[in-house]
């Protein structure tokens, strides 16, 4: 039987079930083999592996990683696809489909009970991810404490572009701390939109994280670290004293100023240009003014 991302078998498996595509779900099959072998490619699967997805649709790349790897766990928030991937997974046993929201499934439990308990150890992220919650997403991922060994994920261009970004371009903001604290990452390569049925009105890309055994900075209080980066881009044209000064609260003007001096951070610096080693020094410095 031919794979299932090509026009012809995806139109007849949509047809054939009378499925219509829910734009509010992000719902953008690919219908490209290339694309697909490329983004296995990058997970660098073996028979080891396990492989976790958000949104197998009708399985397109759910196929092309059970082909590589040990097991594979995808998780599916429509209903309406849950006949047609029994169906279209009938020749993979090793897939398992869980019916839930990826932003609400316990992530931890899923991957102890499906790979940890069988010896799976070797886990990435291998999706096409619904772009209406692609950053919820990919945060929820980084901080589930899972040790995934990487994330290989297509999302849009736009928030592709943010991943890698330096300090002082538009494009750097609290995703790419967050980014670069978790992981190595990098934009694997581009996608044109006809290779999805239905055409996505945005470009896509392709993008590798590979996580860090260790984060890239030590802090002392990891969630307050975030809450100060993000803090600090809430209004990217203030300084970073005034937008500190919002969050921290006016009574602690005074300290703050101080303390940003003291972490050798002038008070005038706009949040936006400062790097990650600075964050992490920033926020160990005014920890004792968190609320
Ligand atoms: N993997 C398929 C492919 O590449 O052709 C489909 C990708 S499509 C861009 C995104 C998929 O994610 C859809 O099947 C959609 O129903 C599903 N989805 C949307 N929101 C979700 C959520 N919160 N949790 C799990 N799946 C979700």
């Amino acid at each position: 039987m031919k794979d299932i991302a090509t026009i012809q078998r995806t139109k007849a498996i949509l047809e054939r079930h009378g499925f219509s595509f829910k734009k509010s779900l992000g719902q953008n099959f690919l219908i490209d083999l290339n694309i697909l072998s490329k983004i296995v490619g990058a997970a660098e699967l073996s028979e080891v592996s396990g492989v976790l997805e958000i949104g197998p649709g009708i399985g397109s790349l759910t196929e092309q990683s059970a082909k590589r790897a040990k097991k594979v766990v995808a998780l599916e928030i429509d209903q309406r696809l849950l006949p047609i991937l029994d169906d279209t997974m009938s020749p993979y046993p090793h897939v398992k489909v869980i019916h839930g929201d990826a932003l609400e499934l316990d992530l931890r439990e899923i991957v102890e009970q499906e790979f940890l308990n069988e010896g799976i150890e070797d886990i990435s992220v291998v999706a096409n991810l619904p772009y209406y919650v692609t950053t919820p997403i990919i945060m929820r991922l980084l901080e589930s404490g899972v040790k995934f060994r990487s994330l290989v994920m297509m999302i849009q261009k736009e928030v592709a572009e943010r991943i890698g970004a330096k300090p002082g371009t538009k494009a750097y903001g609290s995703l790419s701390i967050a980014i670069q604290y978790y992981a190595e990452a990098e934009v694997s390569f581009i996608v044109p939109k006809n290779v999805f049925i239905p055409a996505p009105n945005v470009d896509s890309a392709v993008i590798t994280l590979r996580m860090r055994k260790e984060p890239a900075v030590q802090v002392k209080d990891e969630a307050f670290f975030f809450d100060v980066a993000r803090a600090s881009f809430a209004q990217r044209r203030k300084t970073i004293l005034n937008n500190l000064t919002n969050y921290i609260g006016k009574e602690h003007k005074v300290e703050l100023e101080r303390s940003l001096h003291e972490a050798g951070i002038d008070p005038k610096r706009r949040g936006e240009t400062l790097s990650l080693e600075e964050f992490a020094r920033l926020s160990d410095t005014i920890l004792p003014l968190k609320n």
